[in-house]
């Protein structure tokens, strides 16, 4: 099962002053401390942090990004922030502690989730339009695979395809959902039925019989009847592949 690591206990904001203070005097040890030193986490988007002083008030606001982040990337944020503000060389090891962070996968995901969440528009992933796999995924592997199967990648496809609705790539552990499928008008069970069928696919494996690869044997095709949706699923994609504009994003058909 796909395990969290559990965060790091957000610092409180006496100890973000202390440690600003802390730096504050390294940085300049013959400048006058600022009387008030305020630092707070603040809803940025992306990892912004901001830094002024003004009348003996020193204000720092820190991406909410960092609320989790190491006891050491809080330190280096603390020594780029006030190196820019006094206008003091950074600490190089600060540089590099910061910069190491904000490339590794959980912060950018986070960052991406962020931007999301605040309202910028992304072209591919697991949050469409209207559907977000990543809870239907979930849901789905608990109610039909006892939470068993493993994450793979969830994203909606770039092109609109509507001849392959669904496809996992073994290869790389990622489950592709056409973008046509990303729409008011198609029902949750139709979207959790296609990503159903490719979960099938991630339990039962690419299976090879006589030499030719099929990989929807009748294992395969037992389970993908237990959907509870199954048999208006079916119904509802049989209409939508009959019925639907000729898709323009795909590949040519070979004629026969
Ligand atoms: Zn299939």
């Amino acid at each position: 099962m796909f395990k969290t690591v559990p965060p790091t206990p957000t610092p409180s904001e006496a100890d973000l002053a202390e440690l600003f203070r802390r730096w504050y005097r390294y940085i300049a040890p013959r400048t006058r401390l600022p009387e008030t030193i305020h630092v707070t986490f603040y809803p940025y988007v992306g990892i912004n942090n901001t830094i002024r002083l003004k009348d003996g008030v020193l204000r720092v606001k820190l991406s909410d990004l960092l609320a989790d982040a190491p006891a050491s990337v809080l330190e280096a944020v603390a020594g780029i922030l006030l190196g820019k503000l006094l206008r003091k060389p950074i600490p190089p090891k600060c540089e590099d502690v910061f910069r190491d962070y904000a490339r590794s996968l959980p912060v950018r995901k986070a960052a991406e989730h962020v931007r999301r969440e605040r309202g910028y528009k992304v072209v591919s992933g697991e949050q469409g339009e209207w559907y977000d796999l990543s809870p239907l995924f979930d849901r789905l592997n608990e109610a039909y695979f006892n939470g068993s199967l493993t994450r793979p990648m969830l994203t909606w496809s770039r092109a609109r395809t509507r001849r392959i609705l669904g496809h996992y790539d073994a290869t790389h552990h990622a489950i592709v959902i056409s973008r046509t499928l990303d729409a008011r008008t198609v029902p949750p069970f139709v979207v959790e039925y296609v990503l159903y069928h490719e979960m099938l696919h991630v339990k039962h494996g690419v299976e090879h019989i006589g030499g030719r690869r099929c990989v929807h044997t009748p294992a395969f095709q037992a389970d993908e009847r237990d959907f509870v949706d199954y048999e208006p699923a079916i119904h509802w994609l049989k209409n939508f592949a009959d019925l639907g504009p000729r898709p323009r994003a795909v590949k040519r058909r070979k004629k026969s």
